[in-house]
């Protein structure tokens, strides 16, 4: 059968029998294939999840890099150590404590971004068929990697206040019944992407006393941990059971992801399979990002800088807010305390995948709920809207856009 990826303009791909199972799983994600129309300057983009970096001392940066340059470019330049650089192994820690986990330096191990950390671990865990656990919706480019090693995403209901405990665990017996597999849990508890909720602190326990019952290791991916709008921070499913998570950090929200600088602290027999297989894969992460994050770790007031942005995605989240009451009070949408994203529900029969290429007529972009279930099975009566980048003014337009688009799907 003909494989649709497989076609290039009109010409059969000569090489589509020669490919590994595994790629024909491949998909362009629904963000990704959106980038393109969204980038055009008219359309006011409410899909993508970029950080905005406008407030970064440029100039500074620049300095500091030159001198780091002239001073460890030998070592910058160079191929460097599989699990990480030491220098900035025990920096991470400090950044860690501001969420009041401990990490040990030695448990860190440090990727290419965190999406690094997300597909050594699935090569590491899953064999295709295995379950990986994930709250529905979820991160679309985590399903991206699940998909590339063939694992059976089940997907885990959630509600305001996160997966819910006893949902996660009839799944589990449910499957454990059928004689699966379940190799782990991949949890969003901070300002979840897509749904911008948090899981409560009440739950934490809960989860990992449900995981731990059933042999079922977490996975806690926390980009967004630091970015909560009032300063606050919530309790680490790491700091709850250090043996049983695999925590995901990275610098990618709070300073840069040009860098592609993030890291996993993991139990120490995982962490050294995660480090071969780190090593199998790209030798060692950039070196040249690693000591360009630890001077800046060393020589900049970050943490004055994680408050500024903050206060700078608060008043975005405030201004889509403000605009959804406005314009779109016949939708239903959650209002996040940190964190990139509003999760907006449609009136009853409007699909969001459908209406997406007239939204794009109309100059606003967003991401299709669907984008954010494996094999895009639900989530179309859902999308994704994200304040983080435009300006507060492009945010309100783009929701008033956007309630005119709903508008008229509403009458056909
Ligand atoms: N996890 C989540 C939930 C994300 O939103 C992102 C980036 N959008 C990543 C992981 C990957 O981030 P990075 O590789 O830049 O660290």
């Amino acid at each position: 059968m003909t494989d649709p990826q497989h076609v290039k303009g009109n010409r059969l791909d000569p090489w589509l029998d020669n490919y590994a199972a595994r790629a024909h799983g491949l998909r362009a994600s629904e963000t990704r294939s959106l980038f393109a129309v969204a980038a055009r300057p008219e359309v006011v983009s409410l899909a993508g999840g970029m950080p905005n970096l406008k407030d970064l001392p440029l100039e500074r940066l620049a300095e500091a890099t030159a001198t780091m340059l002239r001073k460890d470019g030998g070592k910058a330049l160079q191929y460097g150590n599989g699990q990480g650089l030491p220098r900035l192994r025990e920096q991470i820690p400090e950044v860690m404590a501001l969420e009041g986990i401990d990490a040990d330096p030695e448990d860190v191990i440090i990727t290419t971004g965190s999406q690094q950390a997300v597909d050594i671990i699935t090569e590491l865990f899953i064999d295709p068929g295995d379950v990986v656990l994930a709250e529905a919706p979820t991160y679309v480019g985590s399903l991206s990697i699940f998909s590339t090693y063939q694992a059976d995403v089940q997907q885990v209901p959630i509600d305001a206040e996160g997966v819910i405990p006893e949902a996660l665990e009839e799944r589990i017996e449910s499957l454990k019944r059928q004689g699966r597999t379940v190799k782990f849990f991949y949890c969003l508890p901070n300002f979840h992407n897509p749904a911008g909720v948090t899981l409560s602190e009440e739950r934490r326990p809960q989860i990992i006393e449900i995981c731990r019952r059933h042999h079922v290791l977490i996975v806690e991916d926390n980009p967004y941990g630091l970015l909560g709008f009032e300063g606050q921070t919530y309790t680490a499913l790491k700091t709850l059971a250090p043996d049983d998570v695999v925590y995901l950090g990275s610098f990618s929200k709070i300073f840069a992801p040009g860098y592609r600088v993030g890291w996993a602290v993991a139990p120490p027999a995982v962490r050294d399979k995660m480090k071969l297989a780190s090593e199998a894969a790209i030798l060692c992460p950039s070196s040249m990002g690693q000591y360009s994050i630890s001077t800046y770790l060393e020589q900049f007031d970050w943490r004055a800088q994680i408050s500024e942005f903050r206060g700078m995605y608060r008043r975005r989240r405030d201004a889509m807010i403000s605009a959804l009451e406005e314009y779109l009070p016949g939708c239903t949408w959650n209002t996040p305390d940190g964190g990139f994203y509003v999760w907006l529900g449609l009136p009853e029969g409007l699909d969001a995948k459908e209406m997406l290429p007239r939204a794009v007529t109309n100059l606003v972009a967003y991401v299709s709920g669907t984008a954010f279930f494996a094999g895009g099975r639900a989530g179309e009566d859902h999308l994704r809207l994200s304040f983080c980048y435009p300006e507060p003014e492009e945010i309100r337009e783009g929701v008033r856009r956007l309630s005119e688009v709903v508008a008229r799907d509403l009458e056909l």
